[in-house]
């Protein structure tokens, strides 16, 4: 009887190992993911719950020919923290972590939720813990994805961006740019000026350029070196205007939309160095502590004409908002504070040219680029030429 016990455990334990112990990835070794299909900090709008940030990356799970998949926890020891949930969106396990294969060491207070499997293995119990065991076997998932959270536990857990975990490398390569598709001017909702395009010398920059509440300027292909495709508009009247940016990082497939990792922004000769950002956001930890709590119309341009929307356009806004401080939303935190109180405050600039550039940059260290030139009036025109005029 015991031989046979023994005999089942090492059957079992076949079965449910991975061949690489130190493979982190939620996907076993083989059954990689297809792609990211969204990452942490996305805008939520309204899809399963009430807006908000989405606290971890999205693994989808299909190929043309695999129908079910294995998923194991994302370190190979791990202790179940409570009996694993079922809700109509799937299974959630939560789990925290050893640091190796024995279960001799806890790491202190990291841990992970795995959501959407639609069947988890059933031998699994709270406050057990397991070596190299699938969380599921043979699962599909709700709207076919992995949900994958990385939590600090403790008094204020908080969730973290997987991609920012050193020992869980990304099985998929981010191949591409990020790309920034528009810069939106607000001179009538939270900035008060007039716009408009500003041509000059023969330039033409009215087909970058479209009016509505926000002036909608398009952003070329271009690179900083550049100057001459990059929208230049006119800024007169009270001066102040507010930028929006709509982009996002795409990994390695056409329909993947994700947060970059950095954004930030630049003015005049802060460009040069690229060293002391006017506002910057890094996507890499979500508090939710009482005084940290996120708002995400902190960081996204959530109402209209400039409407987020997971999965489609995501409008950031390039300024502090609400009840950031520092130049810098509350609720994201940041690893190192690079914060400049050099803030974008249009209507302080002096008049005539300057040049607003925004960066944003993926967790592979690919960045793009996006500038605006804008001529800022003050006065009436001068002709200065005739000035000197006997
Ligand atoms: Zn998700």
């Amino acid at each position: 009887m015991k031989i046979i016990t023994i005999l089942s455990l090492i059957i079992i334990t076949m079965v449910y190992a991975d061949s690489t112990t130190t493979y982190r990835w939620p996907f076993v070794t083989g059954q990689g993911a297809d792609t990211i299909i969204s990452n942490f900090c996305d805008f939520r709008p309204q899809d399963v719950s009430t807006p908000h940030f989405h606290e971890g990356i999205d693994i989808r799970a299909c190929s043309t020919s695999r129908k079910a998949y294995d998923v194991i926890s994302i370190t190979s020891g791990y202790e179940i923290l409570s009996n694993p949930d079922s809700f109509s969106y799937g299974w959630i396990v939560k789990t925290r972590f050893y640091t190796d294969d024995t279960l001799g060491t806890l790491i202190p207070n990291q841990g992970a939720h795995h959501i959407h499997m639609l069947e988890i293995n059933d031998s699994l119990q709270a406050n057990k813990c397991y070596i190299n065991t699938y969380l599921s076997h043979q699962t599909k998932f709700w709207r076919n994805h992995l949900h994958l959270e990385y939590i600090m536990l403790g008094t204020n857990s908080y969730s973290k961006n997987p991609f920012h975990i050193t020992e869980l490398p990304i099985p998929l390569a981010d191949a591409t740019s990020p790309i920034l598709n528009k810069i939106y001017v607000d001179y009538f909702v939270l900035g008060s000026a007039t716009v408009d395009s500003l041509n000059f010398l023969g330039y033409n920059f009215d087909q970058l350029y479209n009016s509505g509440t926000f002036k909608e300027c398009s952003l070329p292909t271009s690179t900083p070196a550049n100057d001459l495709d990059d929208p230049h508009i006119m800024v007169y009247g009270n001066r102040i205007v507010k930028f929006v940016l709509q982009g996002w990082d795409h990994f390695n497939k056409t329909d993947d939309y994700a947060t970059p990792s950095i954004i930030s922004t630049y003015i005049d000769h802060n460009i040069s160095s690229l060293e002391k950002a006017c506002y910057i956001v890094r996507f890499d930890s979500l508090l939710s502590s009482p005084d940290e709590v996120h708002q995400e119309e902190d960081v996204y341009y959530v109402t209209a004409p400039c409407s987020s929307a997971y999965g489609s356009a995501q409008y950031y806004r390039l300024y502090p908002h609400d009840n950031s401080s520092d130049g810098m939303p509350g609720c994201i935190i940041t690893d190192t504070l690079v914060v400049d109180s050099v803030l974008v405050k249009t209507d302080n600039l002096e008049e005539g040219m300057h040049r607003f550039r925004v960066v944003a940059e993926d967790k592979a260290g690919h960045k793009k680029t996006g500038d605006i030139h804008f001529y800022l009036r003050i006065n009436d025109w001068v002709d200065i030429s005739r000035s000197f005029q006997d």
